[in-house]
């Protein structure tokens, strides 16, 4: 069956030229988080970090985050890794770090 949010990541990662994760049970599960926190919060705050919950002061990790190009450019996926490199395996087990800026989480 198709997730809900299967159209919104595929329109990204071709928009960007990235893939969307290979692994299903990893890609839906982030999905998953999307969709909670878009129930909670009104936005597409990223599921894979805290957060203050506010758009203001989140908009740096809305889906796709700013620090999704970076990511996948050098690390081969983004920090959640519902977006890899074109093509790629979805390098699930390769360490990101964050690069979100300790002074913007609360
Ligand atoms: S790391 Fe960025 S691009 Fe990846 S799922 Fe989270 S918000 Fe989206």
């Amino acid at each position: 069956m198709a997730h809900p949010l299967d159209k919104f990541a595929h329109s990204v990662a071709e928009k960007n030229g990235w893939s969307v994760q290979p692994d299903q049970e990893m890609r839906e599960q982030i999905m998953d988080g999307l969709l909670t926190n878009k129930k909670r919060y009104g936005f597409m705050l990223c599921p894979c970090r805290d957060s203050w919950g506010d758009v203001d002061y989140d908009r740096d990790i809305i889906c796709p985050c700013i620090y999704a190009k970076q990511d996948i450019d050098e690390e081969g996926r983004c920090y959640c890794a519902l977006f890899c490199r074109k093509g790629s395996d979805g390098f699930q087990n390769v360490y990101v770090e964050d690069r979100r800026p300790e002074e913007l989480y609360p």
